[in-house]
């Protein structure tokens, strides 16, 4: 991959002030899914294309990422970074609201990265439970919201995404099909494997 471009793409995200995956973040998902050779991911949240680019380091030879974008501007802009960097072949980008798009696919993928309108994320669960098989992951980026959602605080504005982050915290660590653990890095991760 050229280094240079994605850098460029990394500083303009973040000069746009777009919510990109957090260094620490990425970090730890480098540490375990490096090289892990997914056939099938599926990303709700491109923006413009970082994570999955970052994500394309986990895919097999032959592996390829969906990844879902409602904003049309974003999306286009995840294109032309993609392309850029020759990784059109392996990452998919569907534009429009995941809402609506989630029930159309029926493919089964190895690893979903939830990291949308958190308003959606207990939906965005059983949606990627119902694309998911034995040894699949999922993981939702911000589930701890700047801290939120373990407080008290909760201003009216964000009382919605912190009753439905609280919601997926508790059907994913009490559904009987996944083995669920919650990270404070970056801005809280949650990672279920389905057993
Ligand atoms: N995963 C990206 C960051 C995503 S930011 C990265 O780390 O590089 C979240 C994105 O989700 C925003 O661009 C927003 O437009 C999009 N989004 C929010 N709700 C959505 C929905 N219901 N359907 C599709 N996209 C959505
Ligand atoms: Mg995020």
């Amino acid at each position: 991959m050229d280094e240079v471009k994605f850098q460029e793409i990394k500083k303009k995200a973040i000069e746009e002030h777009i919510p990109i995956i957090m260094d620490d973040t990425l970090e730890y998902l480098n540490k375990i899914f490096l090289n892990s050779n997914k056939d099938n991911i599926l990303e709700i949240g491109t923006a413009v294309g970082y994570s999955s680019i970052c994500f394309s380091k986990f895919l097999s030879k032959k592996g390829t990422i969906d990844t879902i974008e409602r904003d049309e501007e974003r999306a286009k802009e995840a294109i032309e970074n993609i392309k850029s960097l020759g990784l059109e072949e392996k990452i998919n980008v569907l534009i429009g609201d995941a809402v609506e798009i989630l029930p159309t696919l029926d493919k089964k993928y190895d690893m979903i990265f939830i990291d949308a309108a958190k308003g959606k994320y207990p939906f965005f669960l059983n949606e990627a439970l119902r694309m998911s098989k034995k040894g699949s992951i999922i993981v939702a980026d911000n589930i701890l919201y700047k801290g939120y959602v373990m407080s008290d605080y909760n201003k009216h504005k964000q009382r919605t995404a912190v009753r439905n982050l609280r919601e997926y915290i508790k059907e994913a660590s009490d559904d009987p099909r996944l083995e669920t653990e919650i990270l404070e890095i970056g801005d809280g991760l949650i990672i279920s494997k389905v057993i």
